[in-house]
């Protein structure tokens, strides 16, 4: 094969949603930007529940209008202790509305969402789109070589969003905490004969959530965190039999189920990078951190690492300075630790609170709930905190350009 010569400013490695907006952002920057986006290796049965300020990042970059009519506002997040304790926490709904917004997010299929991405990434000027692997890279003193099978190309930046196997992070020699859980996620989409009206239920259980998220249509996601023996046997049986599971955990709230086609399981972890940039590489979305689904934190970190990181590119360029220098990296660095770290801590402490078997603990989860239910002002900063909004937010999602 003749050997390509390629060159641009920055680079993207992954073509998952991260490294779609992370691409789009970067061309926003003004950076000349290379997307590595190989297809997918089959199809993704996840959604995403897109809170509010990756809404303003996706307005911001022009996509929303793509994305929205695909997808589902999600009002009202109920939380319904199912477990068989001693003591269990008392049922309490959040309205989007106490916040003053018409919903917290909006839930969206990955598939429709990598297709709509790629379209308005394919549209984009200095963005160009190569549906290839990278197959090696090397961090240099002034800049990254990237390998590919049929050639070469040298940038100044990478932003890694290879996902959480990533090579990149690989290359520039971070090391990650990684901590395995007994669980694994179910995650597939149904009918249902009754209408969700917006509200996303999430019932708690020994195993931990079994979540149910509005989609378009009278459609739902479903994530269903049990023990992985417990994922085997479900992923075993029929569309019928599943239906009829699902309805039953379900309360049948939404009345009769239907499985759309096609289930997917995702093994849990929480796997934290010990640094989020080095040697010219930037972790963006899973390679940086991988979290279990549960309050939407994932792809909603990607999105805040991505906005962040075209923020210092576009900061670096207009004062003439390296895109891929220490001053952008050591930022970049300050800024996504404690978001990541604070995100993290959340999601693990929910989950361990129903793991546990030890009374205190769901004394004062309940406790905790029954204050929540009570009083407005701590229900409205739960929420808040929940959609992850934070006084050094990325300029995308407060002032809506870089
Ligand atoms: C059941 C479930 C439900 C979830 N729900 C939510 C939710 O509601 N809200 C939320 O915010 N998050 C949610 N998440 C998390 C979210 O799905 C992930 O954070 C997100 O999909 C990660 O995207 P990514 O682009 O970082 O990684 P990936 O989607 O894994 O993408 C990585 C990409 O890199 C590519 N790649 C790998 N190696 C190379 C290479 N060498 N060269 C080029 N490309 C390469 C791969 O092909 C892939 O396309 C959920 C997760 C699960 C498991």
């Amino acid at each position: 094969m003749a050997k390509r010569e390629l060159t641009a400013e920055v680079a993207v490695v992954g073509g998952g949603p991260s490294g779609f907006v992370a691409a789009l952002a970067l061309a926003a920057a003004g950076a000349d930007t290379v997307l590595f986006a190989p297809p997918a290796a089959g199809p993704d049965r996840r959604t995403t529940a897109l809170l509010d300020g990756s809404v303003r990042v996706l307005k911001a970059l022009g996509t929303w209008a793509r994305l929205e009519p695909h997808t589902a506002p999600l009002a009202h997040l109920r939380l319904v202790d199912a477990t068989r304790r001693l003591i269990r926490a008392p049922e309490v709904t959040f309205d989007a509305a106490e916040l003053g917004l018409e919903a917290f997010g909006y839930n969206i299929e990955n598939e429709v969402l990598r297709r709509e991405l790629g379209a308005a990434a394919a549209k984009t000027r200095n963005l160009r789109i190569i549906e290839e692997a990278v197959a090696a890279v090397a961090p240099e003193e002034s800049g990254v070589k990237l390998k590919l099978a049929g050639g070469e190309e040298r940038v100044k930046l990478v932003a890694a969003a290879d996902g959480r196997h990533s090579i990149c992070r690989k290359a520039a020699g971070i090391a990650t905490e990684r901590r395995e859980l007994p669980q694994t996620a179910v995650a597939m989409n149904l009918r249902h004969s009754r209408p969700h009206r917006g509200i996303s239920t999430e019932f708690h259980t020994e195993s931990g959530p079994f979540t149910l998220v509005p989609l378009a249509g009278e459609r739902s996601s479903l994530v269903w965190v049990v023990e992985p023996d417990e994922a085997e046997a479900l992923l075993k049986l029929d569309d019928g039999l599943l239906a009829c599971e699902i309805e039953r955990r379900a309360f049948s709230i939404l009345g009769k189920m239907a499985i759309e086609s096609g289930r997917g399981a995702f093994p849990l972890a929480i796997e934290i990078a010990r640094h989020f940039a080095r040697r010219r590489i930037a972790l963006v979305g899973e390679a940086g951190h991988l979290l279990p689904p549960i309050g939407a934190q994932g792809l909603n970190l990607g999105i805040r690492d991505a906005a962040t990181l075209a923020e210092l590119v576009a900061d670096a360029r207009r004062a003439g300075k390296d895109p891929g220098g220490d001053d952008v990296l050591f930022d970049y660095d300050e800024r996504r630790r404690p978001d990541v770290r604070s995100r993290a801590l959340a999601v693990e402490l929910m989950n361990r609170s129903l793991l546990t078997d030890f009374l205190p603990v769901h004394a004062l989860r309940s406790m905790g709930l029954e204050l929540v239910a009570r009083f407005g002002f701590l229900r409205r900063r739960l929420m808040r905190e929940g959609l992850g909004e934070r006084a050094d937010a990325p300029r995308l999602a407060r002032a809506g350009a870089l």
